[in-house]
Formats: structure tokens, sequence, C-alpha cells
């Protein structure tokens, strides 16, 4: 068996149709644990390990983007487009950003930095708005900690 070309050529298989369908019903750019979570009770045999196995699958094929967005786990997302992501730094919220920057930025950077760029990545941080209002308002609710 030639496993080059096989690694490249995967089955259809109707776990990883629902996995992608899962995540592009979401803009919550969520984990595998997540994704394993709506789908469990659908797919009783489904684990874990099989999940990340076929969000691996679909990044290769170019259907998911993988998020480091600097918590432990890896975030996906099925909008594949050029976009940023606000993430919030208290409740670990992750939002599209429709940011104008030039669509020909790694050009511009290659060309000032005189070598090959390949792409970018730029996150916003802060506070979303629910937890920047927790955090302005209800001394009561922090005092319970
Ligand atoms: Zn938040
Ligand atoms: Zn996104």
């Amino acid at each position: 068996m030639d496993t080059t070309v096989e690694a490249k050529r995967y089955k259809r298989s109707r776990q990883r149709e629902r996995i992608l369908d899962t995540l592009r019903r979401t803009d919550s750019h969520p984990t595998a644990a997540w994704i394993y979570d709506e789908l469990k009770r659908d797919f009783p045999d489904l684990s874990l390990g099989t999940v990340y196995r076929n969000l691996n699958i679909l990044h290769d094929q170019g259907l998911v983007r993988v998020l480091q967005s600097g918590s432990t786990f890896d975030r996906f997302d099925a909008d594949t487009s050029v976009h940023y992501h606000f993430v919030c730094q208290a409740c670990g919220k992750v939002e599209d950003v429709a940011f104008p920057l030039p669509h020909d930025l790694d050009e511009r950077a290659s060309a000032m930095l005189g070598r090959v760029v390949t792409g970018h990545r730029l996150d916003f941080f802060g506070l979303c708005n629910p937890c920047s209002s927790a955090e302005s308002a209800d001394p009561v609710e922090t005092g319970k900690l």
C-alpha cells in the first residue's frame, strides 16, 4: 500500500460530516470537547480522540481553521475566510472581528522584510461585554468567591 497517496485520500465518514456540520452551525469557535459533547448522543461510539482525528483531517482538507488563542485547548472555526478574533481574557469566549486590514498584508510584509512571508497571525484580547459589565458592577457577586 502506498501510504503517501493513501494519507491524503480520506474515506467519507458520516461522523466527520456531522462534526463539520456542528462546527458550521455555531460561531462560538468551540473546542473538540464541546463538539464531542454535542455529538455523543447521536454517536454513542464516538470518542474525543475520534473527534480530534477528524478535525485534523478537516483541517488538512482546508475546511476548518485551528485557532491557537492562548488557551490550553485548540479551538476550531469552520469559517476559513480571512478574519480575526477577539478573545475574552476572563471567560475565553472567541468572537469574529471583521477588521479591515489590507488584503495584501503578507505581500507587503514580504516586500518590506525582503523574505518570503507565508502568513500572519493577529488576535485581539480584552473583555467581552458581559465580562466587562460584571467587572465594573457587583461587588456582592465577586464577594461570593
Ligand atoms: Zn468574557
Ligand atoms: Zn472565526
